[in-house]
């Protein structure tokens, strides 16, 4: 990105700012001056957000609602072209988190997973792209997810919103094909270091921690989303171990599905018992605001995790190509 001292101008709309990866990217985007629209619930985490962006040069609006709605939805809009005449960028970032095995959650919670997650980011895209047809540019970020490309135990409801996230990209590309200034993006992530554990809904009855994952920081991903709103491209993926697995998942994709359910299923066995939550998902969680959700260890604990994730692709590949010849020969 353009160093500060040469100002942004960008006019961009920031979904679930007020925590993780929202708040890292309007930290970012805030430090060239960008002009800043700041969504979420928690009303006090925007305002002190929106005045440290404010400190270093951004322009803010404050937009309190839930994306599940769609006149919030439409009120964000409505408040970025009043306050600013156009809307550049629209990063649909907002989203919750559900453990637990599917026939354990309550109905209510999966659906509202599937509301917030894919439902809000539909309703970002919808009120996005007919400001961006009507400007004959913009680009749209969604902040996907690896589990928008393959899955994992015990979050079904969530695997099953980013999935949504990632053929409703694929269809929008299609529909804006005849806009080549309109650009639509997906970010994945694989593990990021954020308070979204801690907001978590959890209905496993066990804890969940991220602990034995190497993590990439908020700062990597919203480095991605400036990437991205730079030099617009279909899809990103942040995360060493991110891009690896996406590679064992073209090779390997049962070995994967196995390896996974494996080491979900052995942590649990591990993990202490609590009691059951619904966390954030029908009313925000005050505490955690920060960008960091304070898992990420230091840098050596960093590399062998990644070296024993390495080493764990490497095995499924030679496991997956040796089953393939043992077919091939029988
Ligand atoms: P956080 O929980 O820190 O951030 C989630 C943000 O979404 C918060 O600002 C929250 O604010 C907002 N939000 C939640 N529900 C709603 C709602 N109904 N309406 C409006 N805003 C809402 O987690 P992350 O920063 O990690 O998550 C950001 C995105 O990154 C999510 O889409 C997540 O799926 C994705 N992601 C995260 C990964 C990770 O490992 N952390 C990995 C891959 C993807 P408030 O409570 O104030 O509404």
């Amino acid at each position: 990105m353009r160093r500060s001292s040469q100002r942004d101008h960008r006019i961009v709309v920031i979904t679930g700012a007020s925590s993780g990866i929202g708040r890292a990217a309007a930290q970012e985007l805030a430090r060239h001056g960008t002009a800043l629209v700041l969504t979420g619930r928690r009303h006090a985490a925007l305002d002190e957000l929106a005045r440290a962006c404010e400190a270093v040069g951004a322009h803010c609006e404050v937009v309190v609602g839930d994306v599940a709605d769609v006149d919030h939805v439409k009120e964000i809009t409505r408040r970025a072209l009043d306050r600013f005449g156009r809307i550049d960028v629209w990063v649909n970032n907002a989203g919750v988190l559900m453990f637990g095995r599917l026939d354990q959650c309550p109905p209510e919670s999966y659906r509202r997973v599937i509301e917030v997650n894919l439902l809000g980011t539909m309703h970002g895209a919808h009120n996005a792209l007919d400001v961006f047809r009507r400007q004959g540019r913009g680009v749209l970020v969604n902040v996907s997810s690896l589990l928008g490309a393959f899955a994992s135990r015990y979050a079904s409801a969530y695997v099953a919103s980013k999935h949504g996230v990632e053929g409703l990209a694929e269809a929008l590309r299609q529909e804006t094909i005849d806009l080549p200034d309109v650009h639509v993006c997906n970010i994945l992530p694989a593990g990021v270091d954020t308070p979204v554990v801690e907001h978590a809904a959890n209905y496993l009855g066990r804890s969940v921690t991220p602990a034995g994952y190497p993590l990439v920081g908020a700062d990597d991903v919203a480095a991605a989303i400036v990437k991205c709103i730079e030099r617009p491209q279909p899809t990103l993926v942040v995360g060493r171990v991110g891009r690896l697995q996406q590679v064992v998942q073209k090779v390997a994709p049962r070995a994967q599905d196995w390896l996974i359910a494996r080491s979900t299923g052995a942590a649990l066995r591990r993990a202490d018992e609590i009691p059951t939550t619904d966390g954030n998902l029908f009313r925000p969680l005050g505490e955690a605001t920060s960008v960091a959700g304070g898992w990420k260890a230091g840098r050596r604990g960093r590399r062998r995790r990644a070296a024993a994730v390495v080493a764990g692709g490497a095995a499924v590949v030679v496991t997956a190509r040796r089953a393939r010849r043992r077919r091939e020969g029988a």
